[in-house]
């Protein structure tokens, strides 16, 4: 694929994001709620998971009842992080990579998760139709997407504080590279993709400053997991998690089409040809169609840039 048509990145290369974020930045009522969500959204267990925009690993113990799990990041330093947390073993694969060209073969993946990822994301539905390409048929989809119709938007457009309408179905750009989204923009790109939403919570309904700092996190956390259902009638919360399935779902176990889960380099195509399969050298993964070669180095896969 040619680097113009391709859109711009957000990287959190060499961010310490998982610390000021996470750790250190009074967020453990969002982590709480998104656990919450992801237990009653994501299948019990299955053989392998994709994970986009993994980060640092937050989430990644959430998903052990799956054989396998690929983390994947743009960026290298937050994997890295992520290997540190996890450690190195045939459950996990580290794999840099763009998800507007995703490095795996199609319908390889029983389930996919993407949180906090589709906010930095320039052509959405450009990176939701990679997601729809690697899961098999009947594969599940947990998408977490920042709502631009969410309450607080709402009454500082109607107070005249705020510019941008809540109402309109483009996203809106806040901060270069942060996006917020219409709910009927999501499902209509699902639907067009051909995915069947299942389920939709609501989440973080208290994410207001003076509530966290007045109210027990564990209460807020149980109210906000009351109020997650009423996401199946409206969604006006900062965060929407939706459950969708590629194709009609027929109850047959293990949707994914890959059955040697053995062999790593089973999973992988070129991102830029899409040959596959590709051969393992000492350092890289070459590809014997376009003669490119991509890093694999330190337990962590690079499929960013070819080496030159
Ligand atoms: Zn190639």
């Amino acid at each position: 694929m040619d680097k113009q048509t391709t859109p711009p990145v957000c990287n959190y290369e060499g961010s310490d994001y998982q610390a000021s974020f996470w750790d250190k930045g009074g967020r453990e009522y969002e982590d709480r709620t998104e656990a919450i969500a992801l237990k009653r959204l994501l299948p019990k267990s299955g053989r392998l998971l994709l994970e986009l925009g993994a980060g640092a690993g937050r989430n990644t113990p959430r998903y052990l009842g799956f054989e396998r799990i690929i983390l994947l990041d743009y960026s290298r330093t937050q994997l890295a992080q992520a290997q540190q947390r996890l450690g190195r073993s045939d459950k996990y694969i580290y794999v840099a990579a763009d998800a507007y060209r995703l490095p795996f073969v199609d319908g390889l993946f029983d389930a996919a998760t993407m949180i906090r990822t589709l906010h930095h994301m320039a052509d959405a539905p450009k990176a939701l139709g990679q997601v729809r390409n690697a899961l098999g048929f009947g594969g599940v989809f947990i998408l977490e997407f920042a709502n631009k119709l969410n309450l607080k938007a709402i009454f500082r457009y109607l107070l005249g504080r705020q510019k941008w309408s809540p109402f309109t179905l483009e996203p809106v750009e806040f901060v270069k590279l942060n996006f917020d989204f219409h709910p009927k923009a999501i499902s209509s790109w699902l639907k067009d993709l051909g995915f069947k939403v299942e389920k939709t919570l609501t989440l973080s309904h208290f994410r207001v400053g003076f509530l966290k700092r007045i109210v027990p996190t564990s209460i807020l956390v149980f109210l906000d997991s009351l109020f997650q259902w009423t996401g199946a009638l409206w969604q006006l919360s900062p965060s929407v998690f939706v459950k969708s399935r590629k194709g009609d779902y027929e109850g047959r176990p293990g949707a994914g089409t890959s059955p040697a889960l053995t062999n790593v380099l089973s999973l992988f195509k070129c991102p830029d040809c899409a040959h596959s399969p590709l051969t393992e050298k000492k350092a890289y993964l070459e590809c014997s169609n376009c003669k490119k070669k991509w890093e694999s180095k330190d337990g962590i896969y690079d499929f960013r840039e070819p080496l030159k």
